[in-house]
């Protein structure tokens, strides 16, 4: 059995930047992280492990008890962000610069008057903060959310981890439902995760069964492994890899490597090394694309 890593995956310069930050942090016990830093449960672990307090992204009605508090990657609504320092919390923004350019696109919109639409997921912490200072918005993450809005102009972007392909399927369906609209797009999704979805769709034409690393609760990396299985091939997601079942790739010729981007090297090395020691893997090293 052979194994490929995609060329591009794990951990992106957002999320790598937000965990950077908390190593500056000085007293990370006087610190509360204001919703998951990444949407993996091994990070969260090692920064309880540290001494952060960490609330929970559908819990933050109430303030927090430190004086400092950690903003994640994912961005929040700029009326969150000064009702923490109106509190006297000092804040340690690691917003991904990504995030902020699809708040700038938002905000662009309702100052022209448009009706903005979100593409993605309503419940998402990303989603939630680039709607919370909006006058007038929906968001659409299926085909059944799109509607004939009253409004004469719409604007339209994304949330920053939706796959292209999704994102062009609801922005049609938006416009012929709304032909009376002006509608603007901005098509705010970020690099890195078009470059993982490319490099996936290299990996599926590869492999017969693909290994998706990364949380639970992590929305691209629940994407990589739909994309597999839009793709005919079997997705395997696992957080580490101890989760790996050998039977799962008794038949397997060659098995294919990704991650979500809130996934750490060591986790991918670890399951890459789990993968090669399986009895019928080749051990050949090779690489995507
Ligand atoms: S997934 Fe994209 S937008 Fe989100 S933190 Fe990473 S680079 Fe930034």
């Amino acid at each position: 059995m052979e194994v490929i890593r995609a060329q591009a995956m794990g951990m992106c310069f957002g999320v790598k930047d937000a965990l950077s930050a908390t190593r500056s942090v000085a007293d990370p016990s006087a610190t509360t992280i204001w919703g998951e830093l990444v949407h993996n449960d091994a990070v969260g672990r090692e920064l309880g492990a540290r001494g952060f307090l960490q609330r929970d992204e559908g819990n933050r009605d109430s303030l927090p008890a430190t004086p400092q508090v950690l903003i994640t990657a994912h961005g929040v609504a700029d009326r969150e962000r000064q009702r923490l320092i109106e509190a006297g919390h000092r804040l340690v923004d690691t917003t991904c610069p990504l995030v902020a350019r699809a708040h700038d696109a938002a905000r662009q919109f309702a100052l022209e008057g448009r009706h903005v639409v979100v593409l993605g997921k309503r419940d998402h912490v990303e989603v939630r903060g680039l709607v919370g200072d909006l006058p007038s918005w929906s968001v659409v993450g299926h085909l059944a959310d799109v509607e004939r809005w009253p409004s004469a102009r719409l604007g339209v972007l994304c949330q920053t981890t939706m796959q292209e392909c999704e994102a062009q399927k609801l922005l049609d369906a938006i416009a012929c439902a709304n032909p009376q609209a002006d509608i603007a797009f901005r098509d705010t999704i970020c690099e890195p995760t078009r470059q993982r979805v490319r490099a996936l769709r290299d990996l599926i034409a590869m492999a017969d069964v693909v290994v998706v690393v990364g949380g639970r609760h992590s929305n691209n990396t629940r994407q990589l492994a739909l994309t597999v299985a839009r793709g005919g091939r079997r997705a395997i997601h696992v957080e580490s890899a101890n989760e790996l079942d050998p039977r799962d790739f008794a038949a397997c010729r060659v098995v294919g490597l990704t991650a979500g981007t809130s996934t750490q090297d060591d986790a991918i090395d670890a399951v890459e090394r789990a993968l090669r020691a399986m009895p019928s893997a080749s051990g050949v090293p090779r690489h995507a694309g």
